[in-house]
C-alpha cells in the first residue's frame, strides 16, 4: 500500500464535495449571467443606442454560458459516476485517474496520458 499511488477511492478525498461546490459554481455563473436553469438569455434594453455592440455583447455572454453548460454537464456527468462507482477512471484505457489530476479537476474522464492525445 504505501508504494501504491493512491486512487480516487483510496486518497480520502471526498470528490462529491469537489464536484458539488464545482457545479454550485457554475451554476452560479451561469446565473450572473442570466442564463440560469433554462432562462431566456439576458435582458438588453431594446433601446440600447449601438445595438451592434449589444449583440456582440450578447454573443460573447452566450459563447461564455455554452461553455459553462458544457462544464455542468460533465460535473453531472461525473457524480453520475461517482454514484455508479465507476468515478475516477479513465473512459479510453480504463486506469485510474491521477489523484492530483482529479483534485484540479474533478469533473475529468481521462486520464492525462489519454487527455493529451486529444
Ligand atoms: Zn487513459
Amino acid at each position: 500500500m504505501p508504494n501504491e499511488a493512491p486512487t480516487a477511492a483510496t486518497a480520502g478525498v471526498d470528490f462529491a464535495e469537489l464536484l458539488h461546490t464545482e457545479q454550485a459554481r457554475l451554476q452560479a455563473e451561469l446565473s450572473e449571467l442570466g442564463f440560469a436553469d433554462g432562462g431566456g438569455g439576458l435582458n438588453y434594453d431594446s433601446n440600447f443606442a449601438d445595438s451592434s455592440q449589444v449583440t456582440a455583447e450578447r454573443g460573447e455572454a452566450e459563447r461564455l454560458a455554452q461553455e459553462l453548460r458544457e462544464a455542468l454537464d460533465e460535473v453531472d456527468a461525473a457524480i453520475q459516476r461517482l454514484a455508479d462507482g465507476t468515478y475516477g477512471n479513465c473512459e479510453v484505457c480504463g486506469k485510474p485517474i491521477g489523484v492530483p489530476r482529479l483534485e484540479a479537476m474533478p469533473a475529468a474522464r481521462l486520464c492525462i496520458v489519454d487527455a493529451a492525445k486529444h
